[in-house]
């Protein structure tokens, strides 16, 4: 409930409107932001205003039915706006722009007038931190007296309640420039140059913009995206939309707020065993074994603690991560942040060496110099070399040089990173 303000002694409590919708693309076009970013357009025609930005919430990034990046995005109005009205334009919109054609398309819209409760609160997480059914969210939607459209299975719906409820107490911005329709599944041609130049300028309040060669802020679909530039700075987007050269007309563009790049995500596991498929975490705990690499060039090792063990893996799209990863030890200790998918897998995205192990047993070198071999289970060391015996059958510790370093974080590439991933150029380090 927002308290207005106070007057005399009585206190005026105001709701407010909300809209949220889901699920209207599929991998061959569109996107949900351009529908909200086309409502938004017919709203200025019709003279309905939001309240503060459109809103693009990310969600649970290991939901099955998603097309990219679970994204749902919602909208805020004044009551006293035409919202017979507003409602009318959004349904519109969504039927007539939805991809229906594809099985995998099932939009929702949500309309809810009131206040945001603790409980929509802790749906939304549940829909970030989890996975819900449709008949879940209809029955919560039917519990809060929110009103729901569902096209086709309406999958939307889950998405779109949690759009509305969910708190942004950390964002982000990010700024989306839609193709003329023309130029929908062509090659995108933004002037490179700019874009480092644009970066240059405007890091760290923009973020993500490129990877080496790799254009970061162009979707790689057939979406109506052009590009998306995040900041934590509407003002500073501006700047960027200038220096960016498109090499294309842009139809249109909007600025959402978002949860993007906040770590929404993850919750703190005390063990391992708590931790559960489908969901993400911040998990501390020993590397068992030095990380090694399989076909396909995905590299695993295992995390332990006192309840249990993890296998842990960073993926060939991480590139370069993975050679950091293969620095770890046996005996490290680290904290990892990531998520559990299908393979039952943790997904790193980015980890803090918490102590490193600066120590290897290794069997001893020999007064001759060569290093000992076991003479046999509990019969010591003996060297080939010269043939000197010894009875003790302890290893001895080896110091080892360490590259990684005692508190640091290490993170994926950017252009293997997650939405809701935190950048360290985020986070509050010393
Ligand atoms: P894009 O990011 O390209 O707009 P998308 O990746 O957001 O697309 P959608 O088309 O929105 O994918 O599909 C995601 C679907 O998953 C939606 O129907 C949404 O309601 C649903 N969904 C979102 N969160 C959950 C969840 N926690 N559990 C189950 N379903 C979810």
């Amino acid at each position: 409930m927002e308290i207005l303000y106070f007057y005399s002694s009585s206190v005026i409590i105001m709701d407010y409107f909300y809209i949220g919708i889901d699920d209207t693309d599929s991998p061959d076009g569109m996107c949900t932001t351009f529908l909200a970013s086309s409502i938004l357009n017919e709203f200025e025609r019709s003279n309905i205003k939001i309240i503060d930005y459109p809103r693009l919430i990310r969600l649970n990034p290991f939901a099955r039915f998603k097309t990219r990046g679970n994204g749902g995005v919602s909208f805020k109005l004044d009551i006293d706006e035409d919202t017979d009205l507003a409602k009318e334009i959004v349904l519109g919109y969504v039927r007539e722009l939805s991809m229906f054609d594809c099985d995998n398309t099932n939009p929702g819209v949500v309309f809810y007038e009131g206040e945001i409760t603790e409980e929509m609160v802790d749906y939304a997480f549940k829909a970030i931190y989890s996975i819900i059914t449709i008949e879940e969210a209809e029955e919560f939607a039917n519990h809060i007296g929110a009103e729901i459209y569902k096209f086709k299975k309406g999958r939307g719906i889950i998405g779109s309640i949690a759009a509305i409820s969910c708190p942004l107490e950390d964002y982000t911005y990010e700024l989306l420039a839609y193709r003329e329709p023309s130029r929908y599944g062509t090659l995108r041609n933004i002037d490179y140059d700019s874009v480092v130049r644009m970066d240059k300028e405007t890091y760290p309040e923009t973020f993500e913009n490129i990877d080496g060669k790799y254009l970061a802020i162009e979707p790689k679909t057939p979406c109506p995206v052009l590009y998306g530039i995040r900041s934590n700075s509407p003002e500073v987007l501006e700047k960027a939309r200038e220096m960016v050269i498109p090499n294309e007309t842009i139809a249109d563009s909007c600025i959402f707020k978002t949860n993007q790049h906040t770590d929404m995500h993850i919750q703190n596991a005390d063990r391992i065993s708590d931790m559960k498929q489908y969901s993400c975490y911040r998990i501390r705990g020993t590397v068992k074994e030095r990380p090694h690499i399989i076909e396909g060039g995905h590299m695993f090792f295992t995390l332990y603690d006192d309840s249990g063990e993890i296998e842990c893996g960073a993926y060939e799209p991480t590139k370069d991560f993975r050679k950091i990863v293969a620095k770890l030890r046996e005996g490290d200790v680290i904290e990892l942040y990531g998520g559990i998918g299908e393979q039952n897998t943790f997904n790193i995205e980015k980890f803090q060496v918490i102590k490193l192990n600066e120590f290897v047993y290794r069997n001893p070198v020999c007064g001759c110099g060569k290093r000992m071999s076991s003479a046999g289970r509990g019969k010591g060391f003996k060297c080939k070399s010269c043939g000197k015996r010894i009875e003790s059958d302890e290893k001895v510790p080896e110091k080892i040089d360490r590259t990684l370093i005692n508190g640091k974080f290490y993170e994926t590439p950017v252009s293997a990173r997650r939405h809701l991933s935190k950048p360290l150029i985020r986070m509050d380090l010393d």
